[in-house]
């Protein structure tokens, strides 16, 4: 078995791509889904508290298998060969087979972007547990950076997880030493923690959400503590360029989490050119 999958190593990026592309096609189904899930959890905990009845429909099982896809318009079931990734939109022309609805341009996007980032991570890693540990932190961050950017959520069903994954990832070291990783994760938690609380304190108001800890603990999980300092400067570099292109009003709500998510990638696939472009460009401005 180990023989065989040895073999398949000169494919690695075209395997990757085509894996992303099909894991794409699910992060579709958790984007859309998870949030979904955690109001409905919400309703029914707050319910019952309170003594009410739920409705039949607050009943229905909703989950990340059920009930099947259908088009929100019509209610027509999606078929199987309707859902192969990026494929099935360009044979539907971008439409509901049945009543002709747009379909968002967003489902193959999200897939496509999947399959890349995934070719890029075996194409810097090959076909190793890196690369397998790198395809699986992928994948939770676009799920975390789409659900972030639509809700402002960053559900704990997917960043505790993700913690909890990147400690046993460097188990035996695979990425950073063990210690790093452990360290990192409560440095992470406890940098942004300590920030807002600091903020609070003397501002009176609440800078960010407490999903943004548990994505920084899960990056310092992954990545380990000595990178958390340049990943949380690029992260809020990238988050004021992407405030100033989105023309992001003062005092309005913006999601932090897919600035963490995206700088923890970069870090992940680049950490060196990274760190030694930050440092360049911090002795340039004179710090
Ligand atoms: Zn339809």
């Amino acid at each position: 078995m180990l023989d065989f999958l040895q073999e398949l190593a000169p494919f690695a990026v075209p395997l990757a791509a085509l894996f992303g592309l099909l894991t794409g096609s699910f992060l579709n189904v958790v984007i859309y889904r998870v949030p979904v899930m955690m109001e409905r959890g919400w309703t029914a905990f707050a319910k019952e508290h309170l003594g009410l009845v739920l409705t039949a429909e607050e009943r229905q099982p909703f989950n990340l298998i059920k009930p099947d896809s259908r088009c929100p318009k019509c209610h027509a079931p999606v078929k199987p060969w309707q859902n192969i990734p990026v494929v099935s939109y360009l044979l539907l022309g971008g439409k509901c087979g049945s009543c002709k609805t747009p379909i968002s341009k967003r489902y193959p996007l999200v897939e496509l972007l999947t399959g890349v980032l995934f070719a890029v991570v075996a194409w810097q890693y090959g076909w190793t547990v890196v690369a397998l540990g790198g395809v699986v932190l992928t994948a939770m961050l676009i799920a975390l950076t789409f659900i972030d950017a639509d809700t402002q959520y960053l559900p704990d069903q997917l960043t505790l997880p993700l913690v909890w994954l990147g400690l046993l990832f460097n188990l035996n070291g695979a990425f950073v030493p063990l210690t790093s990783a452990v360290l990192g994760a409560v440095c992470g938690y406890m940098s942004l923690w300590l920030l807002c609380y600091i903020y609070k304190l003397l501002t009176g108001k609440i800078g960010m959400g407490g999903g943004d800890f548990k994505l920084l603990a899960a990056l310092g999980a992954w990545l380990g503590v000595g990178v958390l300092p340049v990943l949380v400067f690029m992260a809020a570099l990238i988050g004021v360029v992407a405030a100033l292109v989105m023309r992001v009003a003062k005092g309005q709500q913006f999601a932090f989490g897919p600035s963490l998510a995206m700088a923890g990638w970069l870090i992940f696939i680049a950490n060196d050119k990274i760190t030694a472009a930050v440092k360049w460009w911090l002795g340039a401005s004179g710090f």
